[in-house]
């Protein structure tokens, strides 16, 4: 895919969530554990009901929504209750905190990337500020010189605007670049048509999607999990 030189112009792109750290997982444990609080506290529902009406509400409003525990208290309730939101949000938070961290092999993966000169980066569907505070908290912000966010961009992965903006940003050749990610749609057919490469990690790809990147002869590699970067970069 890319050969070893010593050129700066090659840059690997990383998606954050669910390449870089388990977030679904450790969204999930989270969300439950507010759940659990609030239903203790006195939310009329089961554990499991609760759970399925916030999973609703998330669908419908998109993660990055700030309010969906009042939203929850509102469906549930007929009206916002206050004290159940704050529980909701402060358990959640907690919990989450306690549980962010990037995948086991991640921070290995991004030092052989730096010793091979390769430049890094971020794309990302998402809120700027949020992603740079995950690489805050995981403690690996420094290894990445830019977070390119939908957010800034005004285009979402897979839309080939947001990689170009990329590339022109981290002054990036295509082909010499490559972008890892977990999302074949968004991070790697999108990459692979602003003209980079792409590698898969913990990706959900489908016996379809395969067949289809063996048709179209598709520089796309399906890795099994981050740790796996130095046998193919
Ligand atoms: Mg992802």
């Amino acid at each position: 895919m890319i050969g070893r030189n010593n050129d700066d112009d090659r840059v690997v792109f990383f998606d954050v969530d669910d390449t870089l750290l388990d977030t679904s997982t450790f969204a999930q444990t989270a969300r439950k554990a507010a759940i659990g609080l609030m239903v203790d506290n006195g939310l009329p529902l089961d554990k499991d009901e609760a759970y399925g009406v916030l999973k609703t509400i998330i669908r419908k409003k998109g993660s990055n929504y700030g309010k969906h525990f009042n939203v929850l208290t509102q469906v549930v309730l007929g009206r916002e209750d206050p004290m159940l939101v704050a529980l909701g949000m402060i358990t959640y938070h907690n919990v989450k905190m306690a549980l962010l961290k990037p995948f086991a092999e991640t921070i290995d993966s991004l030092i052989y990337l730096k010793s091979q000169g390769y430049r890094l980066a971020v794309i990302s569907n998402g809120i700027t500020i949020k992603q740079w505070e995950k690489l805050v908290r995981l403690n690996i912000y420094s290894f990445f010189d830019e977070v390119i966010t939908s957010e800034e961009v005004g285009a979402k992965k897979p839309d080939k605007i947001i990689y170009d903006v990329a590339l022109r940003k981290m002054k990036g050749v295509p082909d010499k670049s490559v972008m890892i990610g977990n999302k074949f749609r968004e991070d790697a057919l999108g990459a692979v048509n602003a003209g980079m490469g792409a590698i898969l990690v913990n990706s959900d790809i489908t016996e379809e999607d395969r067949e289809y990147i063996k048709k179209e002869q598709l520089d796309i590699t399906i890795a099994e999990s981050i740790g796996d970067i130095n046998t193919i970069l």
